[in-house]
């Protein structure tokens, strides 16, 4: 398949997942997760129009940002070892996965002076065991805590729903971090307008939308099937 034909397929969905529940278009950031597919494949989507691009490896994402040059925004989706935040730092749009104290002293460290770094704050809404995240009734002191980090921003929350059909488990775990989204908003913190959540990949998208996603993360319905 064209990731253009699947592109067209999958604003087609958001356009219908919208109009369910009268969002606007305009509220939905495609970010397209390249982490499965080559250089030439993420190369083709970008030129299909999708500008916001997903990696979960510090190399994978180099290693792509090095060939397309492009202005297309970076977003690193995967878990983040500490060591390497210096690495990448200069690299990233968006981190998803602030889930730590550790990690939010290492970016507030690294980052460069008078900088500010977009990060979503994980959370494991589901508790399984497998998922990164911070447990939601922590959430909120976390996120208070952040404020002596004058480089971070809390621009969100993500979350990864657990891998099942049941739509009812779905819009609940999506539902819960709105919620929490918006706990973290009505405190109006300086450093945390958190006005975003970062949720729905290619099996739950459109349940995601209608759930209050504004950054959906698609992989394989984008630039599948894998050609490697
Ligand atoms: C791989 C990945 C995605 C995309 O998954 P698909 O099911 O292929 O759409 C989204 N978010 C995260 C955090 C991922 O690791």
């Amino acid at each position: 398949m064209k990731v253009a034909d699947n592109l067209a397929a999958i604003q087609a969905n958001i356009r219908q997942a919208c109009q369910n529940v009268n969002r606007s278009e305009q509220d939905i950031t495609l970010i397209g997760v390249t982490k499965y597919v080559t250089i030439e494949r993420a190369k083709e989507a970008v030129a299909a129009g999708v500008s916001h691009l997903g990696e979960n490896r510090m190399e994978g994402l180099l290693a792509k940002k090095a060939e397309i040059e492009s202005g297309a925004t970076w977003h690193f989706i995967g878990s983040v070892q500490s060591r390497k935040v210096k690495e990448v730092i200069d690299h990233i749009d968006f981190i998803h996965s602030l889930d730590r104290v550790s990690l939010a002293k290492e970016i507030n460290k690294r980052a460069k002076e008078n900088s500010v770094i977009n990060c979503f704050v994980q959370v494991n809404v589901s508790g399984e065991e497998t998922k990164h995240g911070l447990t939601p009734s922590d959430v909120l002191s976390f996120v208070e805590s952040l404020s002596q980090y004058e480089h971070i921003r809390v621009v969100g929350l993500m979350t990864m729903a657990p891998y099942v059909d049941d739509e009812q488990i779905l819009r609940n775990t999506f539902g819960k971090l709105r919620n929490l989204r918006d706990e973290i908003e009505e405190k109006g913190w300086a450093h945390a307008p958190c006005h975003y959540l970062s949720m729905g990949m290619s099996n739950d998208y459109m349940i995601a939308i209608e759930e209050g996603a504004t950054h959906i993360r698609i992989g394989s319905e984008l630039v599948g099937p894998y050609d490697e």
